[in-house]
């Protein structure tokens, strides 16, 4: 067994990790107790990450398709980079560098963020580079800059311990950022007087541990941050001496402000104008740490929802002293290393300003060209609506999933059918994009590939590959580095001489020489040692912990700059035909897409489905019940999913977690709905929020499947049979085995060649192993797959009462013989001596709620939970949901 280090590829609390491989297969994965952003600790994601590298699901070779119509076909490396080589190269000749773009990802490594940059700009000559970070970030730098100067998150995790309140805005962090949550939770059990304030619509898990929770209606948070600063003024709790020597703007800003008393506030956000006032006396006595993330960013008005928090900390000097700094929490791995080296559509190398000409060409000058471009390019929203509309004709996708992130499907896919060639290059064979390919390319992903990461304290680690990738799959870097020599064969050569990641990274280090973010002092050979922060300049001995500790900021005057701008509401107001507001977000253990932890079937555990949330007075006025079909429909599409009540939600509010696209469920998936209109700054689309309506959906005829086998094989299978249900999801289930659940819902019986279909796309055809019952005048047909004495499938159409019950015992490789008599027939109980277990809660010792809420019944508190039935006490991540259940319970009790 080998062990190498590296960090988690989710989100961007950026926790080490040490991979245990055997025989070219990661076995095992553990936290890093050296790596100072998790000291060993991981949250459930983190720790199933080996299970999500055996999972299979992974793109091998590469694969080309002649003409729209044919089908892809196995190619070579060779002819696969020639031929896209060609077809670049054709496109550009006619039409100009602006007809191609590259759209990349958070995911990838700064090596490879930095060789795809220098593609763009520095060999093709086009700015039309942008990433998925577009999605979650981009308000964040806008924002950064507009008021401290430069993108660089002034803070550090450390400051958690050191401040007197945590303001978290726009944040689940007990669900985004786990194992950062896991330390909050350890400082205000250290300290008890450490307040916790959270701004969110929702109860979520991280605003059910506050002090104070400010449930704001959606997209208010500008006039609340401005609200806390008129209180401020009222109150003289400001940094007088902080404004006058090291800001500018403020008088702007104060006359602003004066106009949002808590009073008028109160009414803009929902919130009571006592809690307004207690919010600011908190921050104000500091220090105060915010940690801010998709809640202010993905909004047409991200920018200044993060100007209006920075406000905050400049105007009571809560900024470059410990325990005190606006700190964004990055939504992805290395959402940081792609600003660093400037692979946005609108940055240059080393936080330079495309705007710039000496920045311009100092890069020039960097890279050995004559000049780099200075029309900004297309920006995510709208690089895809210029492929819709044909002024891009060729597009090349790195290690992202716009058919399913990008908000409005419709306009994307259209976008994608549109052009003219599509190039994917990714790791994972199934995602929704995958279908839009002229040629794919299989990448290498977490584990296979080494280089560097930041996160979202500025930390830059070391990922190192613990075995080799699978198939032909290659680094990401290196396919890069290999097309653009093919693309220009006489600078291509010159420009791309990397043979390695670490020449690669060293070139980027040099061009970060006398930046804000200079790494001049760092190199492989001490990253491999720990990781490190930056800046760190040559001859330094160390990163910074903390930036303008001296109040001096990156501006042409060195002072801050306050961001004074009225609030404005979100961009889709509700109306009476469509009354609700949407709110997406992230649920606890999958991860974007899902395109990794959909694969991982313990991952489902904790939500097994794409359920709509909705206040229970919301559902009543609908006359609606748990697990009815719902159809939510918006102004741009519209799909059907099951409603639960949520005690999460004021009325009026809705969510749907953010994960759900057409590989996990008929229609367009969650996105279908959002809309891509974007702050005006940052070019950050809301996806956070729609107006929508909802109503339910009579499907009676419904179907439950399920079949034990490969997780990735088998939910491609049912991706097959989506298009002919008005409803219907794939998921899987299990622990020590997989098993998809395939649920559907349709207005009556299925046709009998559709049924037969199914049942032999999913091993259920063969009268001998299986079982069945057939009622066919009311339409009953049933079936169970017997091997081994094992039951590993069932099939219920028509009648689906025992479906629950049966997955989890399929789950559990139940032999046939306890239940053979049951398996047919009409109830929704289990049989005697089984139990139906309900949702895990704790997704790593494996304890359903029924057990957790059963205990408490019978008097436990947290720590007889944790002692009895060992609940939360691996990674944590439950302990938010076991504390709810406890004041739920108890009270009920
Ligand atoms: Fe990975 Fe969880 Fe750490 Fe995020 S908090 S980096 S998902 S282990």
């Amino acid at each position: 067994m080998s062990v190498v280090s590296s960090v988690c590829c989710y989100c961007g609390t950026g926790c080490g990790v040490l991979i245990e491989s055997a025989a070219g297969r990661i076995a095992g994965v553990r936290g890093n107790p050296a790596h100072p952003a998790n000291r060993g600790k991981l949250c459930t994601k983190g720790a199933t990450l080996a299970l999500s590298a055996q999972a299979g699901g992974r793109l091998l070779r590469p694969e080309l398709r002649s003409t729209r119509a044919a089908l892809r076909a196995p190619v070579d490396w060779n002819h696969a980079l020639d031929h896209a080589a060609r077809r670049f190269r054709e496109i550009i000749a006619e039409h100009g560098p602006d007809a191609v773009a590259f759209y990349v990802s958070g995911q990838l490594t700064t090596e490879a963020y930095y060789v795809f940059n220098k593609l763009a700009k520095g060999l093709i000559g086009t700015n039309n580079i942008d990433t998925n970070s577009r999605l979650c970030m981009s308000s964040a730098v806008a924002g950064y800059k507009a008021t401290l100067g430069a993108d660089a998150p002034p803070g550090c995790y450390d400051d958690i311990e050191c401040a007197a309140t945590i303001f978290i805005a726009g944040s689940n962090t007990a669900y985004a950022h786990p194992v950062l949550f896991r330390r909050i939770e350890a400082a205000r059990r250290a300290n008890p007087d450490l307040k916790l304030v959270v701004v969110d619509p929702r109860r979520t898990d991280t605003a059910a541990e506050a002090d104070l929770h400010l449930a704001i209606l959606p997209g208010t948070d500008v006039a609340l941050f401005h609200a806390m600063l008129n209180v401020m003024l009222w109150e003289d709790l400001l940094d007088r001496d902080y404004i006058a020597a090291h800001t500018e703007g403020w008088s702007a800003l104060r006359d602003l402000v004066r106009e949002y008393t808590p009073e008028r506030v109160a009414a803009i956000c929902g919130v009571a104008a006592d809690d307004i006032v207690t919010a600011a006396r908190w921050f104000a006595a500091g220090p105060t740490l915010s940690l801010y993330c998709q809640g202010l960013n993905q909004s047409t008005c991200g920018v200044d929802k993060n100007g209006a928090l920075i406000n905050l900390h400049l105007a009571t000097g809560q900024i470059g002293k410990p325990g005190a700094a606006p700190l964004s929490l990055t939504g992805q791995p290395n959402a940081m290393g792609g600003r660093e080296v400037g692979a946005m559509a609108n940055l240059l190398s080393a936080h330079r300003d495309m705007r710039d000409p000496v920045h311009r060409a100092e890069v020039a000058r960097l890279w050995g060209v004559p000049s780099v471009p200075d029309r900004p390019g297309k920006t995510a929203i709208e690089l895809f609506d210029a492929l819709r509309e044909g002024t891009i004709k060729a597009v090349w996708i790195a290690c992202t999933n716009p058919a399913q992130s990008l908000p409005n499907q419709a306009r994307v896919v259209e976008a994608l059918r549109a052009a003219q060639f599509v190039v994917l290059q990714e790791a994972f064979a199934g995602t929704e994009t995958a279908a839009f390919a002229d040629l794919l390319l299989p990448a290498a992903t977490w584990g296979e590939q080494s280089g560097t990461v930041t996160n979202s304290e500025r930390y830059i680690s070391k990922v190192n590959a613990a075995v080799a990738p699978p198939g032909e799959a290659r680094p990401d870097w290196q396919i890069v580095v290999d097309f653009a020599r093919r693309l220009d064969p006489q600078q291509g050569p010159r420009l791309f001489p990397y043979t390695c990641a670490e020449a690669i990274f060293d070139e980027h280090r040099e061009s970060t020489r006398g930046r804000d973010l200079d790494i001049t002092g760092i190199s492989y050979a001490l990253l491999d040692r720990a990781p490190q922060q930056w800046p760190f300049p040559e001859g330094a001995l160390a990163g910074k912990r903390r930036l303008y500790d001296d109040g001096a900021f990156p501006t042409a005057s060195g002072r801050a700059r306050f961001h004074a701008t009225p609030y404005r509401p979100v961009a889709e107001a509700t109306d009476a035909r469509y009354p609700l507001h949407l709110n997406t977000g992230r649920l606890r253990d999958q991860w974007h897409g899902m395109s990794r932890t959909g694969l991982v079937a313990r991952l489902y555990a904790h939500v097994d489905t794409p359920w709509l949330g909705m206040s229970v007075a919301d559902m009543a006025r609908r006359k609606l019940r748990d697990g009815d079909l719902v159809r939510i429909k918006s102004r741009r599409g519209s799909l059907i999913v099951k409603v639960r009540a949520s005690d999460e939600l004021r009325t009026g509010q809705v969510f749907l977690p953010m994960h759900w696209g057409s590989r996990f469920m008929a229609g367009p998936g969650v996105n279908g709905l959002t809309l891509g209109a974007v702050d005006p700054l940052s070019g950050q689309p809301e996806l956070k929020h729609a107006a929508i309506q909802v109503e339910r959906v009579d499907l009676p005829y419904r179907r439950v499947l399920v079949r034990v086998g490969e997780g990735a094989a088998l939910l491609e299978r049912a991706r097959e049979f989506f298009h002919h249900f008005d409803y219907a999801t794939a998921t899987l289930t299990g622990r020590e085995r997989s098993v998809l659940v395939f649920e559907a819902a349709s207005p009556g019986p299925l046709p009998e060649a559709l049924v037969q279909a199914m049942d032999a796309a999913f091993g259920l055809d063969d009268p001998v192993s299986t079982m069945s019952y057939q009622d066919a005048r009311r339409g009953v047909w049933k079936k169970a797959l017997v091997e081994n004495g094992i039951v590993t499938g069932a099939r219920l159409s028509g009648e689906t009462a025992a479906g629950e019950w049966l997955k989890q015992m399929i789950a559990s490789a139940a032999p046939a013989l306890e239940v053979r008599e049951w398996i047919l027939a009409p109830v929704a109980r289990p049989p005697a001596g089984r139990r139906e277990r309900g949702r895990i809660v704790c997704n790593c010792l494996d304890v359903a709620e029924d057990e957790i809420v059963a205990a408490v019944a019978g008097g436990a508190d947290l720590t007889a939970l944790q002692r009895t039935l060992k609940c939360g006490t691996e990674c944590g991540s439950c302990v938010p949901e076991l504390k709810r259940l406890l004041a739920v319970h108890r009270k009920a009790a």
